[in-house]
């Protein structure tokens, strides 16, 4: 889908340190390789939900008690393209390793509100130590769309870098894992 452009998860722009597709050794054989964007940022900063939609789930390791990859994150889902006569497309964005979250499943939401905090719960590279509390902090974003996923990618998941217009090289999209 062309021209579908999300709201850019941070209150600036930065570029990714890891793209959708990239390191298939580390995330094999369940995934083909990272299953999102990886967004550098200061622990502690705002979190933006891309598009208006309904909070389908979060996660706070504290309250669950287990460790999610994605640590404390929020899901927010979406149909989005409905026409009089054709349904949309489903979309779904997961905004993991935050410090905290501040919406509750079922909330509805608006395009940039803040669902959330940057941090580094879950599994981030380096691990955060007491000599370094705020080690791998990062936001990760990844994204489904239900029924279209990206060829050979489980759980509908896509390359979210072509909705976010910020990301100029958006476009290139990696079908093999190799920035072209
Ligand atoms: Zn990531």
């Amino acid at each position: 889908m062309t021209g579908l452009f999300f709201q850019w998860p941070l209150p600036y722009f930065v570029e990714p340190t890891q793209g959708f597709g990239e390191r298939p050794e580390l995330y094999g054989p369940d995934l083909p390789g990272h299953d999102g964007i990886d967004l550098p940022a200061a622990f502690g900063t705002i979190v933006l939900a891309p598009f208006a939609g309904r909070v389908f789930e979060t996660e706070a390791q504290a309250r669950y008690g287990h460790r999610h990859n994605y640590g404390i994150h929020v899901r927010v889902e979406a149909e989005i393209g409905a026409t009089k006569g054709s349904s949309g497309r489903v979309y779904q964005v997961a905004l993991g390793h935050l410090a905290s979250c501040c919406v509750e499943p079922g909330q509805m939401v608006a395009a940039g509100q803040v669902v959330g905090l940057v941090g580094n719960t879950g599994r981030v590279w380096p691990a955060p130590a007491s000599d370094n509390p705020t080690a791998g902090t990062h936001l990760h974003l990844s994204l489904r769309c239900a029924g279209y996923g990206a060829a050979g990618w489980p759980f509908d998941l896509v390359d979210p870098a072509p909705f976010f217009k910020e990301l100029k090289w958006g476009a290139r999209v990696r079908e093999n894992g190799q920035i072209s």
